[in-house]
């Protein structure tokens, strides 16, 4: 998958970076080079026609020094063993970051869902519950919807172990059904993480909503989602795009009316009083703040001299290449990096393990309180080590949590006594 390769490569880069400028230490990193656990398997699968066929499964638990695993499940004919141990080291981060009591992990299977009827694609997740069911659990492993993945494939996943395990156990996986245990506000956690960091940010940089022009490329869930709870808190969106082009009114945009007209969930509706431009236009319009929330390498060391924003948001994974950041830094953009500015979903799915955990049921309006402490806490860490190790805020976030990792590595070493 393209846009997974970019993902671990830029991370990898992060890395090597991070090694060049001494910021981390490289003994550090060595502890955190291979993966705990590695699970690799054959998934049967009696196809409607009768044939049994083997699929390959994949399953890695990162790190689990901070607590229980925690990372999505995707179905796709490219997922490889390579690429899920690098998202599984990238949940790891990512949880750590936000101080959630996880350690990282993924998993997949290599398949091509839309080849499957909707029985054989139950039975398949349902056999690779049964492949893996003795390796997780609420308190070892929690999986998650990823790619091609989602909450009706986890309710099967979920059924599946509670057999195995004689009890139902909803806190084996989060992103569920709400009737089966899954958390409210899980749809729009994303999004609403990444605006809650845009309002922390705002008040740092005395942003004042009406007057901050905001640029969002892609327009699917997060796209949509996060450009909705900008303009309900008043800032001007003067710009949004899907895959074919963009809309542009210097006077801002009308979210509501677009998102009423909109058929296609993924798809800008037909709109008056907007302009209609390239994507490659959209990136480099003057704005405060830019949200690329598409795909990634969206801005590269092609395009990074021309971006006239003052602020990059990456609400989707890897939209900045490493060449391009380091052009923005020289021209004073500030980026929120992808690991930070989108663990708003990662930070549900804690709350919705928590409230099975505990047997309770929270309100949206706790969900999205909980949310933006925990979220705005993260930051003002991050930002903190931008000052204290005078450093970037994708720096601070990748020095932040490889040390909290690697600290509570070394102390549950120490405290073994032996
Ligand atoms: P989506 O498929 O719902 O929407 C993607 C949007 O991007 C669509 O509007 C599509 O038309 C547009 N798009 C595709 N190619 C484009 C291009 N070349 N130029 C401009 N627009 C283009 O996806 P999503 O769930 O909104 O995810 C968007 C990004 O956010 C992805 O990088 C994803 O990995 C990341 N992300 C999503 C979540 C989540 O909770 N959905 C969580 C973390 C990260």
């Amino acid at each position: 998958m393209k846009e997974e390769k970019n993902v671990c490569i830029n991370c990898k880069t992060h890395l090597e970076k991070l090694l060049e400028k001494r910021k981390i230490d490289k003994e550090d990193l060595d502890l955190l080079k291979k993966p705990k656990r590695t699970l690799t398997f054959n998934i049967p699968l009696k196809r409607d026609n009768g044939k049994i066929e083997f699929f390959n499964g994949y399953r890695v638990q990162y790190n689990d020094a901070l607590g229980p695993t925690k990372g999505g499940i995707r179905y796709h004919p490219e997922v490889d063993l390579e690429e899920v141990e690098t998202l599984a080291f990238l949940m790891a981060l990512k949880c750590s970051l936000v101080d959630l009591p996880y350690g990282g992990a993924k998993g997949g299977i290599e398949i091509d869902p839309k080849t499957l009827s909707k029985k054989e694609l139950e039975k398949l997740s349902r056999n690779f519950i049964i492949a893996i069911h003795n390796s997780i659990g609420p308190e070892i492993d929690i999986p998650a919807p990823d790619v091609n993945t989602d909450g009706e494939i986890m309710a099967w996943m979920v059924d599946e172990y509670s057999k195995l395990k004689g009890k139902f156990t909803p806190a084996v996986i989060t992103g569920k059904p709400i009737e089966l245990g899954g958390s409210q506000g899980r749809e729009i956690s994303t999004s609403l993480g990444g605006a809650y960091i845009l309002k922390k940010l705002g008040e740092k940089e005395n942003l004042k909503p009406e007057e901050t022009k905001i640029v969002i490329q892609g327009f699917g869930n997060v796209g949509n989602n996060i450009a909705k709870i900008l303009h309900d808190w008043k800032y001007k969106i003067i710009a949004v795009s899907d895959s074919e082009g963009g809309i542009y009114n210097k006077e801002g945009l009308d979210i509501n009316d677009i998102l009423s007209k909109q058929k296609d969930k993924r798809a800008l509706p037909e709109v008056k009083d907007a302009k209609k431009i390239s994507n490659k236009e959209l990136l480099e319009l003057e704005c405060d703040i830019l949200i690329p929330a598409a795909i990634s390498d969206q801005i590269t060391k092609e395009n990074a001299n021309k971006i006239k924003s003052k602020i990059i948001l990456e609400m989707a994974n890897a939209p900045v290449s490493p060449e391009a950041d380091e052009i923005l830094a020289k021209k004073g953009i500030k980026v929120i990096p992808d690991i930070l500015a989108n663990s708003g979903g990662v930070i549900v799915s804690y709350f919705e393990w928590y409230q099975n955990m505990n047997n309770e049921k929270w309100s949206e309006e706790e969900v999205f309180k909980k949310l933006e402490k925990k979220i705005t806490k993260a930051f003002d860490e991050v930002y903190s080590i931008c000052k204290s190790r005078s450093c970037d805020i994708r720096n601070a976030s990748y020095i932040l949590a490889i040390e909290r990792i690697v600290e509570a590595e070394k102390k549950k070493e120490e405290y073994k006594n032996v």
